[in-house]
Order: structure tokens, then sequence, then C-alpha cells
């Protein structure tokens, strides 16, 4: 199962293709893709479909053996979006020596100086000119190879560097993408990479959503191999655990749905993310195409349940003082509730011991996750989501290290762990 997710994770350098290698998968398991923007058709026990939005967020239902107004929805959601560079308009800034770097921006809220150093490269989508103004043609775009690097500043320059150092997003974390002595290649040289990777004329791309990504695979490593370490754990982990489940899930009494959202590291607010109001209106068109009324609707939230699966904080050794004195997760502990007494979590007594009971139920172990109550923490989709889907639901994750750095480690049996309660989840 750790090589499927290691595949995975190779497979989605970026959102994007984090949803393209969602899609694939489904597909070859029986699952029908639907357009939002068409009348959905009649949907009966067992039907297996799913929905994307702006190509980066994806809605998955098998449809259960009840109307959704007697049994309701089993969802799990997770998000497909992690920290990177966001590659700005105008990119090109030459330099001495003919070197190029590229402007770019923050996306989310990265720990910078991890991605000093390393073998960089390009990934998004490109919208390329079609017959149609409103409907630009979408192609997604991976340059495979390394061709970008942010190096670090020699220590010689900086003798207090490992005494912590303050980093300009601007100026700092600007990657050079190489020499360029060639006059012609000076002009649009990132239109032009675009344009060969994809057989394209530069004049045919409008537009682009260009990222950088860490070309580094994903591995196991420590004595035992008990640990995963990769870009983007968080939270194509979950993301590949909530997969798993789902695949493997049988018809139930109740619909399940899983549903990856984007742009959470920025809030959640687009109309792909946790915010947007969606998912609640696919669930009331499902509500509709069985037949049901407004009223039915309201019924299928009330009998419906929500795991929120964001990877937590493992308890690292080094840092023991940052950490709850009696609520800090290990690696290989088991899936993590998240608690928050100012709500940032949706988990409470209620939903945690609904979830704690899966764990028993398919013999895992289960843990908790409180701040230290002098550290704010994080915030992540379940309470955001709440406010457009009033579900029970629980906050939860897999424990991991350096959360938001370029690469993250987390442990090989807690990912077994998880698609075992997910997997129950689902048959309940
Ligand atoms: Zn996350």
């Amino acid at each position: 199962m750790i090589d499927s997710l290691i595949s995975f994770l190779n497979a989605s350098p970026i959102n994007f293709y984090a949803v393209a290698t969602l899609e694939e998968i489904l597909s070859a398991n029986g699952y029908q893709k639907l357009d939002a923007a068409n009348a959905l058709p009649t949907l009966k026990a067992g039907d297996k479909v799913y929905f994307t939005k702006n190509d980066s967020s994806l809605y998955a239902f098998h449809i259960g053996n009840q109307p959704l107004a007697e049994s309701g929805l089993r969802l799990i959601c997770a998000h497909c979006d992690s920290p990177t560079f966001r590659i700005k308009p105008h990119a090109e800034m030459f330099g001495d020596g003919n070197i190029l770097r590229l402007n770019t921006e923050v996306y989310g809220g990265a720990i910078l100086s991890t991605w000093f150093d390393r073998p960089l490269s390009i990934a998004g989508r490109v919208l390329l000119r079609s017959n149609d103004p409103l409907h630009p043609t979408t192609r997604l775009i991976r340059i495979e190879r390394p061709i970008l690097t942010i190096p670090n500043l020699a220590i010689h320059f900086n003798r207090q560097v490992n005494d912590g150092v303050a980093l300009s997003k601007q100026k700092d974390m600007l990657p050079i993408v190489g020499i360029i002595n060639d006059q012609l290649e000076r002009d649009n040289t990132l239109l032009k990479l675009v344009a060969t990777e994809l057989s394209v004329t530069k004049e045919d791309i409008i537009d682009f959503d260009l990222y950088l990504y860490d070309t580094t695979p994903a591995q196991t490593l420590g004595l035992h191999n008990e640990f995963i370490q990769s870009g983007r754990l968080d939270d194509l982990s979950m993301v590949h655990a909530g997969l798993e489940a789902l695949l493997s899930a049988k018809t139930n009494n109740a619909t399940l749905c899983f549903a990856i959202f984007d742009n959470e590291e920025t809030g959640s607010g687009t109309k792909q993310g946790a915010g947007s109001p969606f998912l609640r209106s696919l669930i009331e068109r499902l509500v509709a195409v069985q037949g049901g009324t407004l009223d039915d609707f309201y019924r299928s939230i009330e009998k419906s349940f929500m795991i929120s699966a964001d990877n937590a904080h493992a308890w690292h050794p080094n840092y023991d003082a940052k950490y709850d004195p009696t609520n800090h997760p290990v690696m290989g502990g088991g899936p993590v509730i998240k608690f928050n007494a100012a709500q940032k979590y949706a988990s409470d007594a209620d939903s945690a011991a609904v979830f704690a009971e899966i764990c028993k139920m398919a013999g895992v172990p289960c843990q908790k996750f409180v701040n230290h109550s002098d550290i704010a923490g994080g915030s992540t989709l379940g309470n955001i989501l709440t406010g457009s889907l009033p579900l029970r639901g629980v906050d939860m994750g897999n424990p991991i290290w350096a959360m938001h750095s370029a690469r993250e480690t987390g442990n090989c049996a807690d990912h077994e762990y998880c698609i075992k309660a997910f997997s129950q989840f689902f048959a309940l």
C-alpha cells in the first residue's frame, strides 16, 4: 500500500495533477464522470459517479441502497493543494552572465528555507486559444526534468545563517532557470518552453497557472523503512487513504462521498475550495434526482457524518516543549483526532466518540491532538465546510513531521491504519 501511495505522490506534483490522477484511477474503477453543467441522470443504488470543478477539486459519490434522506452520506474530505511557488506573469528576470530567474509568489504557508538547493521543475495548467472565447482549451503541463533551483547564499556571506535568517519572498526565493546566451531564446523564454512542451505555438497560449515542484521522488526511509518522506504528504496522503477506502467499498445503505478540495492552504475561499457551496449543491441535486424534496435534503444532512482528513503534527523529539504535555501524537500511533477549544477543528466529544469507535472496530489505534495552550496552531477543512453543510464530523489526520516543508515525513504503519479506519467508516 505504501508503494501505491508513493506512486500517487509522484504522479501528483501539483493540485491539477492530483485531480487528474484521481480521475484516471476512478475511471479505471467504474466511476463515471458527470458534468455539473448538465442535468443529472437518474442514479440508482451502486452507481459510481464523480464531478470536478476548475480541474482542481473532485467529488465522487457511490450511491447507496437507500435514499439520501433515509441514510445520509458518509463523507471523507481532504485537500489536494500544498504550499509551493506560483510563477507570476512576465516572469523572466535576466541578470549578469545572462542568468535567467523567474519571478514567483509564495502559495500557502511554505517553510521557505526547505526549498533551497533542490532540483525543481514546473507543473500546472495552460489555457490555449479555442473557437469559443468563453471556453479556452485546458492542457496540463509537467516538465519532468529538473530545470530550476533556488541556491542558498554561501555561509561565508552570512555567518549567522545557522542562528536563523529572515527570508524575503521577493528577493531570496526566486528560482534560477538557466543561462540564456542566445538572443532569440531570450524573448518569452518561459512561453516558448511551455509551447514546446505542449507542441503548440506560443501564440496559442492565452494564460497559465504554473507552479514549482520538487522533482525528488517520494521514498521510504528509517532503519525498518518505517517512514515515508515526500513533498505534499499534507494532504495527498489523506487523499490517497480516502481513495483506497472508496475503491474497496461495497454499496452501503448510505451514499459514500469522497470530496477533495483545492485551496485549503490559502483559506478555502474559492469556488473549488471547502468554503464553496458547490458540494452542497451537488448533494441537493442528488436528493432531487432521487425524487426528494428540499425537506429530504435537510434530512439527509442530519443523517450524515463527515471525516475531515488533514495531516496532524507528530511529536518531534527535538522540540518537546512545543507540544501539549499530555496530548502529543507519536509516529506509528495511528490516526489523530484534533481538538481545539476555540473550535478551529470540527471535532467534539460526539464526533470524536464516533471516530474512536470506528478505529476500534477496524482494529487500529487512535490518538488525540491538542495544541500547546501558548501556541495558536492551524486550521483545516471541517469547520469551513460546516458553514454550508452543518454536518456532524471530526477533524483528524495522520501525524507527520515538518508540515509545509518541501519534504514532509510520515509513518507507513499510520497510513495502513488510516485506510483501515476509512474503510470501516464507509462500511457503516
Ligand atoms: Zn493540510
